[in-house]
């Protein structure tokens, strides 16, 4: 494949998984990671991050029980809020 015929894809679908790369020009998938990585070494391409099946059923869990972190302001109650309101003011 031609870097002009990658950056395209890249343009036109995102994000790009090296295993579309694989599919579209039939190479293998550590092929076509090592040509994306050749574009991210040249600044022309930036790695995203996205959730993976893994991290969704995290994020799912965390929703349902709450991740006990307690910086965490996605799961401070209200008595914590009003306790955090309390001590801090503003
Ligand atoms: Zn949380």
């Amino acid at each position: 494949m031609a870097k002009h015929e990658l950056l395209r894809l890249l343009h036109q679908k995102h994000p790009v998984h090296a295993k579309d790369v694989a599919e579209q020009w039939d190479v293998t998938e550590s092929g076509a990671r090592a040509s994306l990585h050749h574009l991210r070494r040249d600044g022309l391409v930036r790695q995203v991050w996205v959730l993976t099946d893994q991290g969704k059923a995290r994020l799912a869990h965390f929703d349902a029980e709450s991740c006990a972190s307690p910086e965490c302001a996605l799961c401070r109650t209200e008595k914590q809020e009003e306790m955090l309101e309390w001590l801090f003011g503003h």
